[in-house]
């Protein structure tokens, strides 16, 4: 292998990749990542963010970060005003699957590469795709709540339409009930999105699930902890709160906070530090033109996006310590409300 030629024989653009990445590594210029993010406005996105932040400062690189609050245009917009600040490579949490197919092709005009965090982008070449297996939510839900309760009217509170996440949760969800339902031990009474993943559209969906049903329902799955929160209420508003299982996703700190006092049955715990990590790792790799250690694909609906999956973890009462607590994501004090 002859060594590579020095930066200044290098015809400018000649290098392949997120950028000039031999000239990058030559001149030790610092990598710059662009983090488009859907919102701030809920608790584990504000955890990514200072985790992907923390992630890349390690490596030597740094963070612009913009997030749209939940709209399109804006999270489009802010996105090309990341490209146009020259970041070397874009990381897009979208708030709309579809929406956000319109930035990749403008950053890869612009020779940037795209990856999608968490949250993967529908109908575009998106480069790299570094999530949770985010079917296994969903399965791990269902599995914990079919214990309990092998047979009886389910409710299934959905995530928001828009979010790719939302549909491989509640597919999740359904290869584990399905059976049942065909066999006729379960039957899903009531089955709703949650527009834009708010609380107050979860709970008036828990609302009219409980009237329509004459408040016979014998347990509820939802999409995340934020949808739970909102189905307790409804629940509390009927003097039920407690006694009917429902599980929740993330691990916010008011979601385990209900699992100890016997509100909420489970929660889906995925630890953020190592998405943000492997997603930061990852990210600057690519900006620098290394190729992606990607060992999954995903089809997002024009092409099989190299992705990395990790493991979702299922807590309930009995396991909260070894996983939440042990690993720092939440303290004892906080859980317990002892601090
Ligand atoms: C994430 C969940 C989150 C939800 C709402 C999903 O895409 O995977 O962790 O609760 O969005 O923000």
């Amino acid at each position: 292998e002859a060594s590579p030629p020095s930066s200044s024989a290098l015809p400018s653009g000649l290098a392949s990749g997120g950028g000039l990445a031999l000239e990058d590594l030559e001149n030790n210029r610092t990598i710059k990542v662009g983090f488009s993010m859907d919102t701030l406005l809920e608790e584990r996105w504000l955890r990514d963010l200072n985790l992907f932040k923390q992630a890349v400062e390690a490596l030597g690189a740094e963070v612009s970060v913009m997030a749209a609050n939940g709209d399109d245009a804006k999270q489009i917009e802010q996105a090309e005003t990341l490209i146009g600040q020259g970041v070397d490579i874009l990381v897009v949490v979208p708030h709309d699957a579809e929406a956000m197919a319109a930035i990749v092709g403008k950053a890869h005009s612009s020779g940037i590469k795209v990856m999608s965090y968490d949250r993967l982008i529908k109908n575009a070449d998106v480069d790299l795709y570094v999530s949770f297996d985010n079917e296994e939510v969903g399965e791990l839900q269902a599995r914990a709540i079919t214990k309990l309760v092998p047979k009886g009217k389910y409710v299934y509170i959905g995530g928001a339409d828009t979010d790719n996440n939302a549909h491989l949760f509640k597919k999740g969800v359904f290869n584990v009930l399905q059976r049942r339902i065909d066999s006729g031990d379960i039957t899903v009474v009531y089955d709703q999105w949650t527009k834009d993943w708010t609380p107050v559209n979860a709970l008036a969906n828990m609302r009219e699930a409980l009237s329509a049903n004459g408040n016979k329902i014998d347990a509820v799955i939802a999409a995340n902890d934020a949808t739970a929160g909102s189905v307790i209420q409804a629940l509390a508003e009927q003097g039920l709160a407690g006694q009917i299982p429902v599980a929740g996703q993330d691990a916010e700190l008011a979601g385990v906070q209900r699992i100890v006092d016997g509100t909420q049955t489970m929660t889906v715990y995925k630890p953020i530090r190592s998405l943000a990590d492997k997603a930061a790792e990852l990210a600057v790799g690519l900006a620098r033109g290394e190729r992606a250690g990607a060992s999954r694909k995903v089809n997002n609906g024009k092409t099989e996006v190299p992705s990395v999956l990790l493991p979702p973890i299922a807590v309930d009462r009995t396991n909260v310590e070894e996983t939440i607590i042990a690993d720092g994501f939440h303290t004892r004090e906080d859980v317990f409300r002892t601090g």
